[in-house]
């Protein structure tokens, strides 16, 4: 997995309020990560979320202390560690960012000793959105299990 280079955004809340991390909520940019890039360094997005995958590349914008702005419900920003992956609703993310995806998870799991099957989830389940959209929730689940 590289090293997670840091991408500038305002769009997040400091601390999480006391909430414990026991989520990570997996999105999908419908784009690059560039573009991922450019909307959380707009606070007039109002969006944002800790890290962003894709053409070979793994930024982070928040840190995992404190709230990202991602799930469109309050309560999962405070307990949730946002993932995006460059995909768009007729391409898939390639290997390189599932791959980076399945050893941060792991990583992620093991540091906050979460289940992936039951704690990495999808977007949609926690408000009505197409997101992730091509991104296979189950690949990720399957390959972070396979590395714990
Ligand atoms: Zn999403």
């Amino acid at each position: 997995m590289p090293t997670p280079v840091w991408k500038y955004t305002e769009n997040y809340t400091g601390g999480r309020e006391g909430t414990v991390v026991d989520r990570i909520v997996i999105h999908y940019i419908v784009g690059t990560l560039a573009a991922a890039d450019a909307t959380f360094a707009d606070p007039a997005s109002g969006v944002s979320a800790h890290y962003g995958i894709g053409e070979g590349a793994l930024h982070q914008y928040v840190s995992e202390m404190n709230t990202a702005w991602h799930a469109g419900n309050w309560s999962m920003n405070l307990r949730g560690i946002g993932i995006e992956h460059s995909a768009d609703a007729d391409r898939a993310p390639d290997a390189f960012t599932y791959d980076t995806s399945i050893e941060l998870c792991a990583r992620i799991c093991a540091d906050y000793g979460l289940d992936p099957q039951t704690q990495i989830i999808p977007h949609s389940s926690v408000v009505p959105t197409a997101c992730p959209g091509t991104v296979s929730l189950q690949r990720i689940r399957d390959g972070v299990s396979a590395l714990l």
